[in-house]
């Protein structure tokens, strides 16, 4: 579905990313690890289009995407992405931030929109908050939401940004578990995560970036547990 191929982004006359390779396969989950500043974030955006990448390129279903002659705009209505802080539209209610791009970008009929939301609604258990504003709702309801949103144009790939960083504890499971069960259902996807017990769970391959580069990668059960590299030790080491 991605593949990222000697990807470089400076900024300012610092190197962030590498020439960084990184394929990502349909069904497949791939969980960026790394410090903070390791080039994560920047990865992401990179593939969403958020940043121009200085050289190399980036490719989705075999299409170049960071042909500056693409359309952005039609890129990112095949990608969904969900950030750290939940960036819903305060202004308007859950389903039509769930609508808003199925009926605009998509031009699907706004009846389809509706119930196709209400049924993701549904399954996240928010069906009966529709028609709320997301400042009412908890903020691991507004990531739900978030995800819902990025789910609801059916995109080839979803991007996760340490969705689960600005949550109160207790409201970190019920996010992690909505991402657990979209991987059941093989839903592709690209994550950056500080929480290692979720990028096991999770995982079909771990990749460790280290100053934008990617020092090692593999199952989870490998990268976590048995680190070959020792730059990976002493990030998990770290951590723990
Ligand atoms: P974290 O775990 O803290 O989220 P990260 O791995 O996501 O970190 P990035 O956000 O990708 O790291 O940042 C990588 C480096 O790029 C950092 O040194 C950061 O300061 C720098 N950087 C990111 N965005 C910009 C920008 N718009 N302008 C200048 N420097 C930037
Ligand atoms: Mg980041």
């Amino acid at each position: 579905v991605l593949s990222c191929q000697a990807v470089r982004k400076t900024f300012h006359g610092r190197p962030v990313l590498h020439g960084l390779d990184l394929d990502v396969a349909e069904h497949e989950v791939v969980v960026l690890i790394g410090a903070s500043g390791s080039g994560k974030s920047t990865l992401l955006r990179c593939v969403n289009l958020l940043e121009t990448v200085d050289d190399g390129a980036i490719l989705l279903d075999g299409e170049e995407i960071t042909d500056p002659r693409h359309d952005a705009d039609r890129v990112r209505a095949r990608i969904g992405m969900v950030f750290q802080s939940y960036n819903l539209f305060p202004h308007l209610t859950v389903l039509d931030n769930v609508t808003l791009a199925p009926v605009r970008v998509h031009r699907v009929h706004k009846a389809e929109a509706r119930r196709r939301a209400l049924e993701l609604l549904d399954r996240v258990g928010l069906a009966d908050r529709a028609g709320e504003y997301p400042d009412r709702l908890s903020g691991g309801q507004q990531q739900r939401v978030a995800i819902v949103r990025a789910l609801a144009s059916s995109p080839r790939l979803i991007l996760l940004d340490e969705v689960t960083s600005a949550l109160d504890p207790e409201l970190v499971g019920e996010v992690l578990a909505l991402i657990a069960e979209l991987k059941r259902e093989g839903t592709t996807m690209l994550i950056a995560t500080h929480e290692m017990g979720f990028a096991r769970q999770v995982a079909d391959r771990v990749c460790f970036l280290d100053g934008g580069r990617i020092v090692e990668q593999g199952p989870p059960s490998r990268v976590l547990s048995e680190p070959s590299q020792p730059r990976t030790r002493q990030f998990l080491q770290r951590i723990v």
